[in-house]
C-alpha cells in the first residue's frame, strides 16, 4: 500500500497527487479536487471517500468540468 502522503512537500492542503489545481473561479478557494470520469477503480472510490477527488460518473459528454471546489461546490 503506497500512500499519496509520500509527496507531502508538494501537497497543497487537501490536494492529491502533489498537484496545484489553482483557485476556484467562484470563491477563490484553493481547496480543489479533480473530477474523475469513467468507471471508478477501488483506488478512486477510496480517494473520493477521503474527499481527494470527485467522481463524475461513467458518461462523458465532451464538455464536462474538470475540477470541483470543495468550498462552494462550483464545477468547472
Ligand atoms: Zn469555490
Amino acid at each position: 500500500m503506497v500512500s499519496a502522503e509520500q509527496n507531502n512537500d508538494n501537497v497543497v492542503r487537501g490536494v492529491p497527487f502533489g498537484r496545484n489545481f489553482g483557485r476556484c473561479p467562484g470563491c477563490g478557494s484553493r481547496s480543489i479536487v479533480p473530477i474523475i470520469y469513467g468507471y471508478p477503480t477501488v483506488e478512486t472510490v477510496l480517494q473520493a471517500h477521503r474527499d481527494e477527488l470527485h467522481l463524475g460518473g461513467c458518461y462523458v459528454t465532451g464538455d464536462d468540468p474538470q475540477f470541483r471546489c470543495r468550498g462552494c461546490g462550483t464545477n468547472w
